[in-house]
């Protein structure tokens, strides 16, 4: 059995650096194991662009072969459940699993069921390790370390996988982790500050976008109403520390969570976070399937 991956506070510190090292050397070029006699098998059950896709590139880039699945081409329709989906794929031989699905620890219900390593692409509101994983790549090459740094991730907290993840991880490794956002989004055990004030003090302004898919009742405020009070605007922008960086997982709602025009602004991180999301995904399926 391969090793899984399913959340991040399974891991030792050690272990998370080790995997950052790696997919550090994959960035560089160096050291890129060839996996052409293993299979990897994606099969996401929610919308993913980035996730799914850069799992993609990391298996070719890896030699891999991979076979994607399409939820809406797939017996699912003929009310298959998701267990004897997974069960399926994973009794054709394949090595490695990536799930997504919007149910929080959807993968409880496979171990000690499933021979392939489950790499876990999103699950619900609760984890997204390689988010997290790409996410610490790309602080660690603006800042060399973690420890000391501040963070405040902004926006829809309660909804948001990649504040549950980064908010435990990135305290781990010593950094302090500040949330900010509407009341209604902000959740009672997680420490929160005035949004002007943090983006004042941060070194990583983290964004979020509102979840709106995982919303029961609709929000109140317009996007518009919500980037004037919440939102990272041109204005607050400008009163960011020096080398303070700008991060969003994505997808961005422009103009709601983050001013247009700062998108690719010379503290934006975006794009190179998705960049370090090919290194990390390489590194984790390596984990997962070198013997
Ligand atoms: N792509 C991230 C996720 O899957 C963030 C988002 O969807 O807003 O959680």
């Amino acid at each position: 059995m391969g090793k899984h991956l399913l959340k991040l506070s399974d891991l030792h510190t050690d272990e998370i650096i080790a995997i950052l090292d790696r997919a550090q050397m994959f960035c560089q070029g160096i050291d890129i194991p060839n996996f052409s006699d293993k299979i990897a098998c994606n099969l996401f059950f929610e919308p993913s662009t980035r996730t799914q896709y850069s799992f993609n590139v990391a298996e070719e880039k890896l030699g891999m072969r991979v076979i994607s699945f399409n939820p809406a081409a797939s017996s699912l329709n003929k009310s298959e459940s998701f267990y004897d989906t997974v069960k399926t794929f994973d009794s054709f031989g394949v090595d490695a699993i990536v799930i997504r699905h919007k149910v929080n620890e959807y993968y409880n219900e496979l171990l000690g069921h499933i021979d392939a390593a489950i790499l876990n692409g999103g699950d619900g509101t609760g984890n997204h390790p390689t988010q997290s994983l790409l996410d610490l790549l790309t602080i660690r090459q603006e800042f060399g370390s973690f420890a000391g740094l501040k963070c405040v991730i902004a926006g829809d907290i309660v909804h948001s996988r990649v504040a549950h993840t980064n908010y435990e991880v990135m305290r781990r490794l010593g950094m302090e982790v500040v949330t900010a956002g509407p009341a209604e989004f902000l959740e009672d055990s997680l420490e929160s500050e005035d949004f002007d004030h943090a983006v004042k003090t941060a070194d990583i302004v983290m964004m979020l976008r509102i979840q709106r898919e995982r919303h029961a009742a609709s929000m109140s405020m317009s996007g518009e109403e919500f980037h004037r009070a919440y939102g990272l605007t041109v204005e607050r922008e400008k009163t960011m520390k020096d080398r303070a960086i700008i991060m969003h997982p994505a997808p961005v709602n422009r103009d709601v969570e983050l001013a247009d025009c700062l998108m690719e602004c010379d503290r934006a991180r975006i794009f190179k976070q998705m960049q370090n999301g090919v290194f990390v995904r390489m590194a984790v399926l390596e984990r997962a399937v070198k013997r």
